[in-house]
Parts: structure tokens; C-alpha cells; sequence
């Protein structure tokens, strides 16, 4: 699936949300996320990014590893 991260935070654009077929991706606090569940990898979301925050999990940026977890905690969460 594709992830979001740090570059994310504060920052919250939401321009991926209107581009994502199957709506998975959600607002949190601070960032939004994406349900690794629903993603289907289709890559809509990466190019309308203005923080380019948004990859694919197995190439997200050095440092950004974690957000892979974190994108995924996110919705299992009890
Ligand atoms: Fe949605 Fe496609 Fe981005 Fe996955 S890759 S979050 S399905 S727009």
C-alpha cells in the first residue's frame, strides 16, 4: 500500500483525499493516513501531494520508515 508520512504533518493538504478511488484515505490530527487495508495501489495519490509525503511503503524516504507502522496503527486502534 502506499503511505503518508512526516512531511505530512502540520501540513494536512487533503488534495490525496479527493483523488483516491476507494476513499481510503483519512484525517487525523495532525496528518492523514491511509488504510493499508483499502489502498489499492493505484499511485492517484502520490503526484498531487505539494509536500510529496505520499510513497509507496517499500520506498518510502530514509528516516520515514516508522510511518509505515504508524499509517497502519492508525486503524487498528482499539
Ligand atoms: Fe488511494 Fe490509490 Fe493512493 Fe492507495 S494509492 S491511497 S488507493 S489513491
Amino acid at each position: 500500500p502506499y503511505v503518508i508520512a512526516s512531511a505530512c504533518i502540520d501540513v494536512n493538504d487533503k488534495a490525496c483525499v479527493d483523488e483516491c478511488p476507494v476513499d481510503c484515505i483519512y484525517e487525523g490530527e495532525r496528518k492523514s493516513y491511509i488504510n493499508p487495508k483499502e489502498c489499492i495501489d493505484c499511485g492517484a495519490c502520490e503526484p498531487v501531494c505539494p509536500v510529496e509525503a505520499i510513497t509507496q511503503d517499500r520506498r518510502v524516504a530514509d528516516g520515514d520508515e516508522p510511518f509505515v507502522e504508524d499509517n497502519r496503527d492508525f486503524f487498528t486502534e482499539v
